[in-house]
């Protein structure tokens, strides 16, 4: 790593320290500044929350990585710092779990365009261990690996991340005692922080019900989401909780952006675990599948992809099954693991006319029924027999209108941007 001199900024990035029974890495991130900060340490700016590509294998999670800039003023500062960082790492983390492989990097220089477009790349797609090592080897950051140590992805990510639109959010902790016992917020506090903050916070409540708790037995007790550290905190000395609060730390994030997500002018050059944005019309009806899950076809051009509105996006499947052959619609969501398209949100661009079909009309003026499989049609009033005659199309008013839809809070991506952000270009500096 280059020498430092006064007022030099340390970049820390740490990735993989939890698993599915604990932990997380946004806790041991605050447990770390805070025994830094303790040793006269200064950190610059917000830690920040890096989300990267929801459809990384290996992620326990929200796929969260995160990164802090600590002042330094020299070399021995340095040496100090990353000592009490990887005993950190290396005491808190869940060693014991297999798929927990944590990695550390050290940085100091200027961010590069190379670190930002790999940066944007573990955001969007798949990267390698091996990568990372070696753009970390040719910038000459510094990385520290546990086990396999897959944590310097994203450890080496967040640090190079830009941030050209960003959200904030306030995450408070648990003491260990309560860790894994029900959480307990006062949840008509929480409604009562959103009527005063939102949408200045956003992603509070979800049909009434608090959605700012998380349902593992990590140390959060709850985050809040928003544009601003001051709408944060604001909302966080709002909420009323009966149980003690160990810490909590303000993070700078990617969270609701968008980022994950790509333009595409052709489904035919889509490929799985990838995100995207683009047109396509409906071109088969949405249909119940097992599990509720509700299935349609989009098409363009170039070839058709299935789009699925799984079972916990709840609501947002009855405004999905409103949808029909013609729509024109633009689609944000991404490919997992089946090939099929996780919807995220959708606009619609152009409504397509429906019809009923009718059998046709009498000339008596009533409407006939059928005569039998392959033998027309016959009229219950005057008996009138018709052999050949077009069924009647009558247009059905569609039960939806053009614009946005989304899935409620609970089943929202981290980096998914709520359509309370879209109306603006929020926090784009
Ligand atoms: P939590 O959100 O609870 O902190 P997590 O979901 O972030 O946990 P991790 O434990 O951090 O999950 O594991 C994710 C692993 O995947 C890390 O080792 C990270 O470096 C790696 N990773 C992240 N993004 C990619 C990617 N795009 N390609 C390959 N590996 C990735």
């Amino acid at each position: 790593m280059n020498d430092v001199s006064l007022n030099d900024v340390l970049y820390v990035g740490i990735d993989d320290t939890d698993s599915q029974e604990g932990m997380c890495t946004t806790y041991i991130t605050c447990v770390i500044i805070r025994e830094l900060k303790d040793c006269g340490f200064k950190i610059q700016d917000y830690p920040r929350l890096i989300r990267l590509n929801p459809f990384a294998r290996f992620k326990t999670r929200g796929n969260g990585a995160l990164t802090f800039k600590l002042l330094v003023d020299s070399n021995e500062d340095v040496e100090k710092a990353k000592k009490i960082i990887l005993k950190e790492v290396e005491t808190l983390s869940e060693l014991e779990e297999e798929r927990t492989n944590p990695g550390v990097v050290f940085y100091s220089g200027r961010i590069t365009p190379e670190m930002e477009t790999y940066s944007i790349r573990t955001i969007q797609n798949i990267v390698s261990i091996e990568e990372a090592e070696e753009l970390a080897n040719s910038i000459g950051a510094e990385f520290f690996k546990f086990k396999k140590g897959r944590g310097i992805i994203g450890a080496l990510a967040a640090i190079g991340c830009p941030l050209p639109d960003h959200t904030y959010e306030c995450l408070a902790y648990r003491t260990p005692e309560n860790r894994g016992t029900e959480r307990r917020i006062d949840h008509e506090s929480v409604r009562e922080m959103n009527r005063q903050t939102y949408p200045e916070t956003f992603d509070n409540v979800d049909d009434g019900y608090t959605a700012i708790e998380p349902h593992t037995p990590c140390p959060v007790l709850y985050g809040i989401r928003g544009e601003s550290p001051e709408a944060v905190r604001k909302a966080h000395d709002i909420v009323e909780v009966n149980e003690a609060i160990e810490s909590y730390c303000i993070f700078k994030s990617n969270q609701h952006t968008d980022m994950h997500l790509q333009c595409i002018d052709k489904i035919s050059e889509m490929e799985q675990f990838k995100c995207y944005i683009f047109e396509a019309e409906v071109s088969q009806n949405p249909h119940v599948i097992e599990g509720g899950h509700i299935i349609f076809t989009a098409a363009d051009g170039s070839g058709e992809i299935e789009c699925a509105a799984y079972e916990p996006t709840k609501t947002f499947r009855d405004v999905v099954r409103k949808l029909a052959q013609g729509d024109k619609l633009r689609i944000y969501g991404g490919i997992g693991e089946k090939g099929t398209l996780n919807v995220e949100k959708f606009e619609i661009l152009e409504l397509a006319p429906t019809y009923k079909t009718l059998n046709p009309l009498c000339k008596c003026g009533k409407r006939m029924k059928s005569a039998g499989a392959g033998k027309g049609y016959k009229c219950p009033k005057c008996g009138e027999k018709l052999r050949e005659a077009e069924k009647e199309k009558i247009p059905v008013p569609r039960d939806i209108e053009k614009g946005f839809y989304e899935v409620p809070p609970s089943a929202r991506r981290h980096l998914s941007k709520p359509i309370v952000r879209m109306g603006e270009k929020k926090n784009l500096k």
